[in-house]
């Protein structure tokens, strides 16, 4: 099967990749969901609901205080990340699309990536729009609580918070790469949150081949031309072997 897969990726001319949750797992970056995920630590209703946040974002600031941001910034990109970068490098990535919200695909290295779901790296202020670092927000925090901008605006995260739609712009790129590639790789991604699953879909109807690569069954196994149940960067490995 991975010689197959292989073959397939290899003599591709447009390849889509797509990661996921899984993807940054070897980063120390927990998963969502299931047992251990950080849902099941922190109520995504109250930590993560952009109308809990607009009647009260203490929750949210004290989880980024506290978990988030000491987690994103010990995070460090994995060798699944630094194997896509030789990819990249190499002239066979066509489009990066991740659902990912650490910033660290471009940390490892690749210039222009697809964040469906935003970014945890950077905030804005609600009222004039001005923009703030990560480390700006931390800092902030210490003393200003809930952190404001000079305008007196609230400032939020530019991650997309369950209750709102994902960024119009990031949405029709992504599904313009599913429209064009040859191959659709997904990486590390369970495949369950809309529209990201959907994306597979697209690309299936426009005649590319799916390839799948998760350690657990996804819904969209059965469409696709190969799966193989293994972490994304045994697979690279393997790949680029
Ligand atoms: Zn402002």
């Amino acid at each position: 099967m991975i010689a197959e897969v292989k073959k397939l990726i290899m003599n591709s001319k447009k390849l889509v990749v797509l990661t996921g949750a899984g993807f940054s797992a070897e980063s120390g970056i927990p998963t969502y969901r299931g047992t251990g995920g950080l849902w099941s630590k922190y109520d995504p209703s109250v930590y993560a609901d952009i109308n809990h946040f607009m009647r009260d974002s203490s929750y949210y600031w004290n989880f980024f205080r506290d978990e988030r941001y000491p987690m994103i910034k010990k995070a460090k990109p994995n060798s699944a990340h630094i194997a896509l970068v030789e990819l990249y490098k190499r002239g066979k990535l066509f489009r990066l699309i991740t659902q990912n919200i650490d910033g660290l695909h471009q940390l490892a290295g690749i210039p222009h990536v697809i964040e469906l779901h935003g970014t945890t790296r950077s905030f804005r202020c609600m009222r004039c729009d001005n923009r703030f670092s990560m480390e700006e927000v931390h800092e902030k925090i210490l003393d200003d609580f809930p952190p404001k901008c000079s305008c007196n605006g609230s400032l939020r995260p530019n991650t997309v918070m369950f209750g709102e739609s994902l960024p119009q712009h990031a949405l029709e790129e992504s599904m313009l790469a599913a429209k064009k590639c040859d191959v659709f790789l997904v990486l590390g991604s369970s495949l369950v949150v809309y529209p990201a699953a959907y994306l597979p879909c697209i690309a299936k109807e426009n005649n590319a081949h799916v390839v799948i690569v998760n350690i657990d069954p996804t819904p969209f196994d059965k469409q696709a031309d190969a799966v193989l149940y293994k972490k994304a960067s045994m697979f690279l490995e393997q790949l680029l072997l």
